[in-house]
Order: C-alpha cells, then sequence, then structure tokens
C-alpha cells in the first residue's frame, strides 16, 4: 500500500472546490508515452496549472500500469526541477470499469479514480459506485463516477448513442454514492469523430461541418439540483482544424472529423463544470508534428528528431488549452 500523499500527489477534492468558486475547470490530460508527459509538466509548470494526470485502460495496456505511476511521480519532481515550487499534480485513473482496479489504483498511489458503471443498470451502478467510494474514501483518494452514457469510441470505452443525464436521478445518486465529481452527458463525445455529417450543420463559408451545440440546458438543471457539485465532462476535445488540415496535408486521411468548439467549453468551464478531459487533441498534435517531419525529411531515422517536435506541438497545444479554454492557468502557484 502507497499513498498519493507519500508521491507528492494531491486528490481533486481542493481544486474543485476553488475552480468552481473561481470559475475554471481543471484540464485532465491523458497521457500514454514520455514526451506526452514531458508536454504536460512542461505546459502546467509554466502557466501554474493544476493538472489531472488520466491513465486509460488503453494507457495501461500500452504503457504498464506500473510503469505510468512511476512516471507520475517523476512527473512532480520535474515539475519541481522546472521551478514549479508546489506542484498540483493529481493522478487519476480514467474509465475504471471495476472495483477490483479501482482498488489496486488506490493502492498503488493513484490519488483519484474513476468508476464508470455508468453501462449498467441505476441500481447497480450505484452499488458498485457507493462499494468504490467507501474503500477509496479510507485513503482520502477521491472518486469520480458516470450518469448518462457518451457516445463514441475512446480506447476500449465505446457507444454508438449518447443519452444525456437525467437531472432528476443526479441528488440520489450523488447522495446514495457519496461521490466526489460526476461525469454527466450533455452531447460531448470521445474521439475525433465526435458527430456524423448528418449531425451537424455546414458553413456556407468555408464548407466546414458545423457540430451540434452541447445541452446546456440539461447542464443548468443538474446544478440546480446539485448546487456546487463538481461536474466533469468527457470527450471534450475540439479537433483543431490546423491539426486536421496539417496531418491530411502530409498524407493522412481525416476527413469530416469534428469535435467540441472551444467557446462552448469555455462557457462550460465558467459553471459548475470543474474537469474537462482532452485526449484526442493531443493525438492529433503528435502525429500532425511526426508527419510533417517524415514528410519534409524522409531520411530522418531518429525517434528524437520526430517526436522532439511532436512534443513541442503537444506542449503548445496544452497551454492554449489551459488560458485560453480552461481559464486554470496561475491557480497553483
Ligand atoms: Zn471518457
Amino acid at each position: 500500500m502507497v499513498s498519493f500523499k507519500e508521491l507528492g500527489l494531491v486528490n481533486t477534492r481542493e481544486m474543485f472546490a476553488k475552480a468552481i468558486k473561481g470559475g475554471y475547470a481543471i484540464p485532465a490530460f491523458n497521457f500514454n508515452n514520455m514526451e506526452q508527459l514531458q508536454a504536460i509538466v512542461k505546459a502546467c509548470a509554466e502557466t501554474k496549472s493544476p493538472v489531472i494526470l488520466q491513465v486509460s485502460k488503453g494507457a495501461r495496456n500500452y504503457a504498464n500500469q506500473t510503469l505510468l505511476r512511476y512516471m507520475a511521480q517523476g512527473a512532480v519532481e520535474y515539475a519541481k526541477e522546472l521551478g514549479w515550487e508546489k506542484p498540483q499534480i493529481c493522478l487519476h485513473l480514467d474509465h475504471g470499469d471495476s472495483f477490483e482496479l479501482c482498488k489496486s489504483c488506490v493502492d498503488f498511489g493513484f490519488s483519484s479514480v474513476m468508476i464508470d458503471a455508468s453501462s449498467l443498470p441505476y441500481e447497480e451502478n450505484i452499488a458498485l459506485t457507493k462499494k468504490v467510494v467507501e474503500y477509496a474514501h479510507q485513503y482520502d483518494v477521491t472518486v469520480e463516477a458516470e450518469l448518462g452514457v457518451l457516445a463514441g469510441v475512446e480506447d476500449e470505452v465505446s457507444s454508438a448513442v449518447s443519452h444525456y443525464t437525467k437531472p432528476e436521478e443526479v441528488v440520489d445518486f450523488a447522495t446514495r454514492t457519496g461521490c466526489d465529481s460526476l461525469a454527466i452527458s450533455i452531447g460531448t463525445s470521445h474521439g475525433a469523430y465526435k458527430f456524423t455529417p448528418e449531425q451537424c450543420t455546414r458553413d456556407p463559408k468555408t464548407g466546414k461541418l458545423v457540430p451540434p451545440p452541447l445541452a446546456f440546458d440539461v447542464l443548468d438543471a443538474i446544478m440546480e439540483q446539485l448546487p456546487g457539485f463538481p461536474i466533469v465532462l468527457h470527450g471534450s476535445s475540439s479537433v483543431p482544424q490546423e491539426y486536421v488540415d496539417m496531418i491530411n496535408q502530409y498524407g493522412g486521411k481525416l476527413p469530416d472529423a469534428v469535435g467540441i468548439p472551444e467557446e462552448q467549453l469555455r462557457k462550460a468551464a465558467k459553471s459548475a463544470v470543474c474537469k474537462i478531459n482532452i485526449d484526442s487533441d493531443s493525438r492529433l498534435a503528435f502525429t500532425a508534428a511526426v508527419r510533417k517531419v517524415f514528410a519534409e525529411k524522409p531520411g530522418e531515422f531518429d525517434p528524437r528528431k520526430y517526436c522532439g517536435p511532436a512534443r513541442d506541438l503537444m506542449e503548445e497545444l496544452y497551454k492554449h488549452k489551459i488560458i485560453n479554454v480552461l481559464g486554470s492557468n496561475g491557480k497553483a502557484e
């Protein structure tokens, strides 16, 4: 048993309380490799933004859970080395799907876990979430739960259709489970293809797809039911057109990829939404930078020469999100 506190990590409790009061949101960035983690830590150290490092099932399969945890521990030390005296870094399990997995992360030094039982019937979701909360809270580890279903594909989480969270269920759910934050479904979606062209309209000037707006009426109704309760948005990449264009320009093929407009996320961040998950955007930045090097320098075979530019572009992306979308810069001085 290792406590996250020994590793210099923090849970989400204070982060979220401050974020709701301050009208901003904490970035939750997924990481799978060293370059991505370096980019996240550098961006957060430079902007003094609290951050949630997320480990998904796909990341655990790809990079190994043990290695990822030690990397997060290293991230705290790296942040200090970069001059961030009191780094506020949370290590979070993204989409935990069983009690055993959540327990193993709690025991291993994670400071926050998500139990996603949203695909189960309501009462079973409550029972499983409650069991995880009871275990995690013994060690001061915070728990995110989910009500409603997001469409899209992300690692091994996928659903063809979305079901908005029902505002009339949230008080009962939060009270009976004791969860610390709630991921809701209001029209965000996992992956780089969040909406089909049929769900969108087309901008007559540019011909680009315009996605349907988020259901702010559902968010408002949830906030009315649970005033001041931390709300989480998954699937909130914006799929920046510049990266999609860069990928397509250098031999890629991502037709009609579309995400959540940043103005809508900025609006959400000012409300009780205090954690916004961003994964696909950094995948796009990484891929765009690598493709550019490969296209321009076909003789290059040193991975540092293409992973380096990928790291730089991701860092730029993370800073942009922190400063212009989430508003979390300067909140972890
Ligand atoms: Zn998710």
